[in-house]
């Protein structure tokens, strides 16, 4: 048998259903499934998925050729369901043609109405249903739909006038009318023939006449609709593969511009924005398609209720209301009622909140979509639990139904909704993390406490700037992208930040930013939005998010599945008790170096780092060590019971020292030597390539003493707790290792101190000693580094860095030309290459625990909180995950996720 290419629907009957929609896209298959459960439906069929992949193989001529006998005899079938005939003058067959992926694109392909209508069908369409303004109104639709949509005229960009859209105005203002309502039958006569005017001028040729015509030429546009900008972005941005194709369905048209009795709109099963359980939506009478979102006339609610708190919100008198924009429920009760019950039929048979079309043509309610409704968080969260009490779905499926990286907008502050409406956008840039801020803008981050809300501005940030972002409501950057250090500090802080918001020129000599010519001083007050990118002028009112219990069932739920740990990344106890309190079970990454620009610290490891001999160099890490200790303490009390993973010093030296000669000259002043010797001491730190330089373990290696005192702290602090009765558990990380021996030259330094201490103290705790798994080098000799260590922490930043070779601080020069030219599917920095990063992890991981069985292996990159990496970990086998305290929830409702996919 051929391959069956045309999937038809009608009158209780169809060949397709629900769980075809990878075949049929997701339109088709619930137009499909509509018919089979007894919901009205006009009659039409779907051209598959896979004839969209063979079309870009084939080409439009042998696509026609493959696709004609059963488009032919699909026709004929809802020519004999409707009584009509396609390309028939007197009784002509008028459909749709719509473009329907396997998820929903909204940068496909508009939809084309009333296909099949040229000089003749109009009068007969205008004979037969009497109301010759209808016939013309929807020619009128068509020409515009078609020659926009096949024919090419509509504009590419915004700024562009539509042709049509052009004329309609001009004899608008001709004729002193506002709403197309306002046509008469003669204007629209006149329109018509403009309109195909414009279309010879443009493309040179007569606008089709024959019905067959015009429906070849619609399914192919949808076909390359596939291809257009607007859908690869779209695609490339919701991860959507190239190879899925949409599918394309036409439909009889049912008309909801044939008068008084004849209306469209929208309805939704519950509140999309608030999940509650109530059934509302728009509609408009006499209209056609989309008029109900394409804000010409004020579209009006279906049910009583809507409609009186709309009319309260707008200020519209209960009178008013009733005679200019009363409800379906008013208007039409019979109609309302019947399409209530549709509503509720559609979702108990799908078991989640839908989203509608629906027509009404004199009289008659036809249903034209229905489709898993987009929601908030909020929405997503209490409409899964609210159907789980309700017995509709179980745990698992509740846990399947949310979307992790959504759970993002619960946790952070939010703008009121009203307030951000009419806030005035200076300026987009990167929504680099999530929130809302309001402040006042600072441009250096030692000043951010001058307003007691900051906004910090800088050109790019750097570590220097860490307690200024810190105390700072938001950060907005000019330079930098979606991993940049402003970036990715703010998401490790839960704090909103804008990053490389190009249109803002920051002169931080004369403390202005400059947007668009307009110039704004210190102190003025900007708002960022840290979800979309936004920044306002002046403040925007903000509240707390609405965490409400359901969030914490879902949590509960999480934990009932899950088989991996959720740690966090913190370097403080602020950030623990945090991380905690979202449910993390630890500390997967404690970044020492953080510590240590705080008050006297960045000057005793300033004194460190210039120290020229090794007992210069241990005096200063003397002052250190007990900030150190301290600091320790702090997080261990704050994660008693839990693992804390604590990193080894990291960066570059020249990170922390001086650049600027204020500082040099306030350092040797301190320092009692001459600002020369400082001068050339930072000279000598240059390195051509910091990240592949002088840092990790190879610090620990040349400067044992580092080492030393850092594990010393560590070893004290825990002690000092367990005299408390408090359960520290310490697991010392070495960072940056490629070789075995770099490892155990570490080990030997460590477990020496710590026996030190032990004999010291008189006292012992546990401890575990581990490795990061960060080099290429390292995961290919896993086996011999599991040997020596208790644990492997992936450390997927610096592994995606050295395994792709692309330095993540110079990334934003050709990535964004990748990801445009499709070189590279993501942002590696953001989502685990699994194909080529993930290897090195699963071999790793492999060899390790092929000499160790119970090796503990996590993962502590930034990877560590985002959905699929976390799945990918959970295959791996890994025993955690640790990410940044704000997406603790995400990583733990993926680990569930994965747990039970
Ligand atoms: P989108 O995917 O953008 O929603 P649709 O294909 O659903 O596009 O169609 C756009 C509009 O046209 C919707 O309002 C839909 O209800 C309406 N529509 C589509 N097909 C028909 C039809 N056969 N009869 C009446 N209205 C239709
Ligand atoms: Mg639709
Ligand atoms: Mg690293």
């Amino acid at each position: 048998m051929s391959k069956k290419r045309v999937y038809t629907f009608g009158n209780g009957k169809a060949e397709g259903k629900a769980d075809m929609r990878n075949l049929l896209g997701g339109k088709g298959a619930n137009l499909a499934e509509m018919n089979l459960i007894g919901v009205p439906v006009p009659p039409g069929f779907t051209i598959t998925t896979e004839v969209c992949t063979e079309y870009n193989q084939l080409g439009r001529d042998q696509v026609v050729a493959l696709l004609k006998p059963e488009v032919e005899a699909a026709i004929a079938n809802v020519e004999q369901l409707t009584g009509t005939k396609f390309g028939d003058a007197k009784n002509p067959l008028l459909v749709s043609v719509r473009s329907g992926a396997r998820a929903s694109m909204p940068g496909m392909m508009d939809t084309i109405l009333n296909l099949g209508l040229n000089d003749e069908a109009v009068e007969g369409i205008a004979a037969k249903s009497g109301n010759a303004w209808f016939a013309w109104d929807s020619y009128r639709r068509f020409v515009q739909m078609y020659g926009d949509v096949v024919l090419g005229l509509k504009p590419e960009t915004k700024e562009d006038i539509d042709p049509f859209e052009e004329i309609m105005e001009e004899r608008k203002h001709a004729k002193g009318i506002e709403l197309d309502t306002e046509f008469t039958v003669d204007d629209l006569k006149d329109l018509v023939k403009r309109f195909k005017a414009a279309v010879k001028k443009q493309t040179g040729k007569d606008f089709p006449t024959c019905a067959w015509e015009q429906l070849w030429g619609a399914v192919m546009a949808v076909f390359d609709s596939w291809t257009n900008p607007r859908a690869n972005y779209y695609r490339r941005l919701n991860n959507i593969p190239d190879e899925w194709g949409t599918a394309v369905n036409v439909q009889a048209m049912v008309f909801g511009n044939m008068g008084e009795t004849s209306a469209t709109g929208v309805a939704f099963t519950r509140d999309a924005a608030t999940g509650e359980d109530v059934f509302n939506g728009e509609y408009l009478i006499n209209a056609q398609g989309e008029d109900v979102v394409a804000g010409t006339r004020t579209p009006q609610n279906i049910n009583v209720v809507g409609s009186r708190i709309w009319a309260e919100f707008q200020g519209v008198s209960e009178e008013e209301r009733k005679s200019r924009y009363p409800s379906l429920e008013e208007t039409m009760p019979e109609l309302y009622k019947e399409l209530d019950a549709v509503q509720q039929k559609l979702e108990e048979h799908y078991k989640d909140m839908q989203d509608m079309e629906f027509t009404i043509q004199s009289g008659k309610l036809w249903i034209l979509q229905t489709r898993s409704g987009k929601r908030t968080a909020a929405a997503m969260v209490k409409i899964a639990m609210d159907l789980l009490r309700e017995g509709k779905i179980d745990e698992k499926t509740a846990l399947l139904r949310l979307e992790p990286n959504k759970l993002d907008e619960l946790l952070h502050p939010v703008f009121d909704s009203i307030a951000v409406r009419s806030a005035k956008v200076l300026a987009k840039g990167l929504p680099a993390s999530p929130g809302a801020a309001t402040g006042q803008i600072v441009f250096f981050a030692d000043e951010a406490a001058k307003f007691p809300q900051s906004i910090l501005v800088r050109i790019e940030t750097s570590p220097e700037d860490l307690e200024g972002m810190n105390i700072a409501r938001g950060i907005l950057t000019a330079r930098g992208g979606m991993t940049s250090h402003a970036a990715v500090v703010a998401r490790g802080m839960g704090k909103c930040c804008v990053s490389g918001a190009g249109g803002v020129k920051v002169d931080y000599r004369a403390r202005t930013m400059t947007i668009e010519g307009k110039v704004y001083k210190e102190g003025e007050w900007i708002s960022l939005n840290g979800s979309t990118g936004e920044v306002y002028e002046g403040e925007v009112l903000t509240r707390k998010p609405d965490m409400s219990g359901d969030f914490g069932l879902i949590m509960d739920l999480a934990a009932k599945f899950t088989k991996m740990d959720v740690r966090t990344n913190a370097d403080s106890p602020k950030d623990a008790q945090i991380a905690k309190e979202f449910g993390a079970k630890g500390i997967g990454l404690c970044r020492t170096e953080h510590m240590f620009f705080e008050g006297h610290r960045i000057k005793a490891i300033r004194e460190m780092i210039l120290a020229s001999t090794v007992d210069g160099r241990k005096r200063a890490l003397n002052k250190l060590l007990p900030y150190q200790r301290e600091d320790f303490e702090g997080i261990f009390e704050a994660m008693a019971g839990y693992g804390v993973t604590i990193r080894l010093l990291d960066p570059p030296l020249h990170e922390f020292v001086p650049h600027q000669l204020a500082t040099q000259r306030e350092l040797a002043e301190e320092m009692g030597v001459s600002v020369d010797v400082i001068k050339a001491k930072v000279d000598s730190l240059e390195e051509f390539n910091p990240m592949l330089g002088h840092r990790g373990c190879r610090l620990g290696n040349t400067f044992p003493e580092i080492t030393e005192m850092q594990t010393r702290a560590i070893i004290e602090a825990a002690l000092n707790l367990k005299a408390k009765g408090i359960d520290a558990r310490p697991e010392i990380m070495v960072p940056l290792i490629g070789t075995v021996k770099e490892f155990d030259m570490q080990a030997g330094i460590i477990r020496g101190t710590a026996n030190k201490v032990f004999e010291e103290r008189g006292d012992k705790i546990d401890y575990l000693l581990g490795t990061m798994i960060e080099i290429p080098r390292a995961a290919l000799t896993a086996d011999l580094v599991a040997a020596e260590a208790d644990f492997f922490s992936f450390g997927t930043n610096d592994l995606t860095q050295m395994t792709f070779g692309y330095s993540r601080d110079d990334i934003g020069t050709f990535l964004p030309i990748y990801l445009d030219k499709g070189i590279l599917k993501h942002d590696p920095f953001q989502v685990l290459d699994q194909e080529g990063v993930g290897q090195l992890v699963q071999m790793g991981t492999q060899k390790g625990r092929s000499v160790k069985p119970d090796l503990k292996v996590g993962i502590c990159g930034e990877h560590g909180g985002e959905p699929s990496s976390v799945k990918f970990c959970h295959r791996v086998g890994m025993n955690y995950v640790s990410c940044s305290p704000y997406r603790v929830p995400i990583a733990r409702l993926a680990a569930a996720q994965a747990a039970i996919e």
